[in-house]
Order: structure tokens, then sequence, then C-alpha cells
């Protein structure tokens, strides 16, 4: 069963389960955090969005991008690089919104955008310099292959989902999870101290068993020893993110495929599945859907977001339905009425 009580991703939803689509998934210990969509963000102090070094955009409907200003706004004085990631398009839709603002004074500014819009097999890059007034520079292409982002803590993986355009799922996976356990510290005379970071880092790079870790002024031990004796290493927490798509056959396989085996599974339930017909016509799913998704890709736990305003003061119906569903409690989709889609 994934556990996520060791874990160091903590992810939070910026506006719960009725707002804007925005995750914010925070690495703890690190000071960095991404952001999966990118809905209204106004609500939320400049002080927990700061850490963002990468967003997630699934597709640029006015509900998961009407944030980009305010991102921008709150990063355009800071040196560094924000990586932005979306559809084929996204860059279309950036390159739209700069051109809305006049850049005659940033011409030192040092904040940098770089675009990957994800294609089918390719990825494509674009950059957006503020020195620069932010005209768009061509960064070369790519191959995709369902990763768009890793490094050496996380990797992050894209699904093309069908909302009548492309709405990309996203599934963030720790490399591995490295805890340090402080007795056996302890009991090699040691301190904790940023030579672990050090060597958690080294661990997680696939560095040599001989490399020498300076443990303290002067005394250097071989990463092996240090990792045996130290560390507990476990595989790492993973988060699967869905918003905005149809209970297709194929979108279903695809789904299931991202989210298998997630620690937490982030998932649209904008619909009761008493208004299937409802939720289908507009390309989205029903809670009853979200939690058949859920069971079959084994998530360890689910949860539900992206309500319609429909159902304001029966938002808990939603919620039942789907962790019904989820539970198993509920008849499986095979016994469902013709119009759902069996799940793969
Ligand atoms: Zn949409
Ligand atoms: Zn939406």
């Amino acid at each position: 069963m994934p556990s996520v009580t060791k874990s160091s991703l903590r992810p939070r939803l910026l506006n719960g389960q009725t707002g804007d689509p925005a995750l914010l998934v925070s690495l703890r210990w690190q000071g960095r955090a991404l952001l999966i969509d990118l809905g209204r963000i106004d609500r939320t102090p400049g002080s927990v969005l700061l850490p963002i070094e990468s967003v997630f955009v699934s597709h640029a409907h006015m509900d998961h991008f009407m944030g980009f200003d305010q991102l921008l706004r709150l990063f355009l004085a800071r040196d560094g690089t924000l990586r932005l990631f979306g559809p084929l398009g996204i860059a279309d839709c950036v390159q739209g919104k700069l051109a809305g603002y006049t850049w005659n004074l940033t011409d030192e500014y040092g904040f940098t955008l770089d675009v990957t819009e994800i294609d089918a097999t390719e990825m494509h890059g674009w950059r957006f310099a503020a020195r620069n007034r932010f005209a768009r520079e061509p960064l070369g292409t790519s191959p995709f292959t369902g990763v768009c982002f890793e490094d050496s803590v996380l990797t992050v993986e894209a699904a093309p989902l069908d909302h009548k355009i492309v709405s990309l799922g996203y599934a963030v996976t720790e490399r591995t999870h490295l805890n340090v356990r402080p007795d056996a510290l302890a009991a090699a005379g040691l301190r904790p101290g940023p030579w672990l970071n050090v060597l958690k880092a080294a661990v997680r790079s696939g560095a040599s068993p001989d490399l020498p870790i300076e443990v303290g002024t002067g005394d250097r031990r071989p990463l092996a020893a240090l990792r045996d004796e130290l560390l507990i290493v476990t595989p790492g927490q993973k988060i699967a993110y869905v918003v905005d798509t149809l209970f297709s056959p194929s979108n279903a396989a695809r789904i299931v495929r991202l989210a298998r085996g997630a620690d937490v599974f982030f998932c649209e339930s904008p619909f009761l599945d008493a208004d299937l017909d409802q939720a289908s016509k507009r390309y989205h799913l029903t809670a009853r859907q979200a939690g058949a998704l859920a069971r079959a890709a084994g998530a360890g736990r689910l949860q539900v977001f992206h309500f319609s305003p429909r159902y304001e003061g029966r938002y808990g119906e939603l919620v039942t339905e789907a962790l019904a569903e989820f539970a198993g409690r509920e008849m499986r989709y095979g016994e469902l009425d013709g119009r759902s889609a069996s799940l793969p």
C-alpha cells in the first residue's frame, strides 16, 4: 500500500475543491515547489508562490490559466528562470498575454520564462526574456516519450487527454525518498548539517559508491558506507493530476496508466453520475467515473475537485459518490448501463 507519511511532496489545492484548479506541490525541506494548473491565484500570498520553479498547465481554458498574470507580476523583478509546460499552442497563449503589456523598462531584469510545448512525440522550447522585452526565441525541439521534466529529485510525466482539445494530465514522482536515521547518525558520532544534502544528492544521482563525502572538517567517508549506515531508502511518492477530460476508453486507459499506484490522485469530478449526459457533452468526468478511475489505477487516496457550481450546497454528494465508487461499494463500471465506457 502506498504511504504518504514519509513523503517530502506536499500537495495543496490553492482554491480548495470548488475554486479554479491550481495544485501547489511543495518539496518539503528543499524550499522548492511546482504548480499544476494556473487558475486564479490572487488569494494566495506571494510568499507561498515564490518557491515555484515550474508550472504545468493542463490546457488554456480560462479557469486553468488566468493566474498567469499574477505569477508574472510576482516573478518579474526577480532573477532566475520560471519554467512553464503545457500543450501545443501554450507558447502562443503566453505570447498573447505578454503582448498585452508594455515592456520598455525591463532591459536590466534577469527574469526569464522558458515555455515547453508538449506535443504527441516532441517537445518544443521557447524563451521569453524580460531583458529582451519578452520577444519569443526558439530553444529547440526534443523527443517526448511521456516524461516532460526530470531533475535529481523529481520526474514529471504528462499524458494528452481528450477534452475536445488536448488537456494534459500530469504525474509527479519522487525518484527515491531518503530518510536519515537520527540514531545511526548519533551512533556514528556525526552531526547533522548540509553534508547530508550532499550525501542525498549523490545517492539520488547514482554517484560512485566510493565517492568521498565530507561529513566534518577533514573527515571524508565513502558514499556507500554512509548510505547503508545512515539512510533509509524508500520509493518516492507519486501524485497524479487529471482535469477536464472525457470518459472514453482511450482516455480511461491513459488516465489509469498515468495514475497507476499514485499515493494521491487529484481528479476532477465536476458532475454527478445522474448528469452523465451533461458531463459527456462537456468533455468532463463524473464523480463516479473519477472513483472508478482511481480504483482501477490502484491509487492510495482519491482527492476530487473542480466541482461544477450547479451543485452549490450539495458538493458533499460529489465527494460521497466518488469515494463510494473508489471504495468499490457501488457497481463496477462494466455493470453500469451502456452509456459508460468500460475501464481497461
Ligand atoms: Zn477545460
Ligand atoms: Zn476546467
